[in-house]
């Protein structure tokens, strides 16, 4: 794989990757306000790396929605991210109620919802094709779709560390499907656990081919594994910070000049090191959250809510210009 000359000199990488996120969107960093809802943790699935599975118990009621909806709204949100574990009764109409639950409170907030692991759960529960699940949920409000449970897109990594979730062919059938119907995209990357190189190389190089085909992806996050609480943390203890840098530096020079945005998430990097990544490929920061379930609970410690002016500051201190986006990344300041 000739992509993998893009280790053998780092600093090189470094480089290169500095001056295409340069080329490709300059100086400025961007952020979303934003409020991350996670209705449930009960999951019918049992990822080998999930902290979150089961561990309280709940199920939010759609009141308990409307009043975080509320809260966002209030703080200036201009998104609200919805997923939750894979609860065993979630039908095609659970996934609407939340749906209709946001749109009582606020027909202008972007709903960035549901997994394609949750979209196939809700088609199977409710016995329906794909296509169909997406276009009724289009039509309920649903703005755009987070493009998690890629993990690994190789399936036989993905048969060790999470065998009952959706193959890699069914991972891009429902996000080719979404982007077709005009519902954007976020593509995603889970590294730092049994995989090497060449999987993470394969992973980016599937997401630039679909992103040829369909230009639906907004962005890319690669996402660190977080070790604690989890089965899988008793073999892999996740990635170093140079790795890190590294999987930004790669994704910026192998999605270019198709994928523009590449994040850096501070919620699962540290503060610290989310700021280093800007000098990599990374010109996104993520957003405020507000709350933060998933990550934290696998050992995260980077808290789950910075403020606007937080996120601000951690920009400039970082040496350059923040500016508040939208999901589809519209500079809104
Ligand atoms: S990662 Fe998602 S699908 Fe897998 S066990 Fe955790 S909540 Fe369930």
């Amino acid at each position: 794989m000739q992509e993998l000359n893009l280790l053998k000199n780092p600093f090189e990488t470094f480089r290169v990757a500095d001056e295409l996120r340069r080329e490709a969107v300059g100086d400025s960093v961007t952020f979303v306000v934003n409020r991350n809802i996670n209705f449930t943790d009960i999951c019918v699935n049992r990822c080998r790396f999930c902290s979150f599975r089961n561990k309280r118990k709940y199920l939010l009621s759609l009141e308990e929605i409307r009043k975080k909806v509320k809260e966002a709204v209030d703080y200036g949100c201009t998104e609200v991210c919805i997923q939750g574990g894979l609860y065993p009764e979630a039908d095609l109409n659970f996934y609407l109620s939340i749906l209709d639950a946001v749109r009582e409170v606020s027909k202008k907030i972007h709903i960035h919802a549901f997994s394609p692991m949750e979209i196939l759960h809700a088609s199977i529960n409710s016995r329906m094709h794909v296509e169909d699940v997406l276009k009724e949920l289009k039509a309920a409000g649903l703005n755009s779709i987070p493009g998690t449970a890629a993990e690994i897109l190789d399936d036989e990594i993905r048969r060790k560390i999470c065998p009952e979730k959706l193959t890699t062919s069914q991972w891009v059938g429902i996000i080719k499907m979404a982007h077709r119907l005009g519902v954007p995209t976020t593509a995603t990357m889970m590294y730092g656990h049994i995989e090497g190189w060449e999987h993470r190389i394969k992973h980016i190089l599937l997401i630039r081919q679909i992103q040829e085909e369909t230009g639906g992806f907004t962005e890319f996050i690669p996402l660190p594994f977080m070790w604690k609480n989890n089965d899988l943390g008793r073999i892999a203890k996740g990635s170093s910070g140079f790795d890190d840098l590294l999987v930004t530096a790669v994704s910026r020079i192998l999605l270019h000049p198709l994928i523009k945005n590449i994040q850096a998430s501070w919620v699962k990097l540290g503060i610290k090191l989310a700021q280093a990544m800007l000098y990599v490929g990374a010109n996104d920061i993520g957003g405020t959250l507000m709350e933060e379930n998933i990550s934290r609970a696998a050992g995260s410690t980077s808290g789950e809510f910075l403020r606007v002016e937080e996120l601000k500051e951690l920009i400039r201190r970082a040496g350059r210009v923040p500016r508040q986006r939208d999901t589809l990344y519209n500079i809104l300041d």
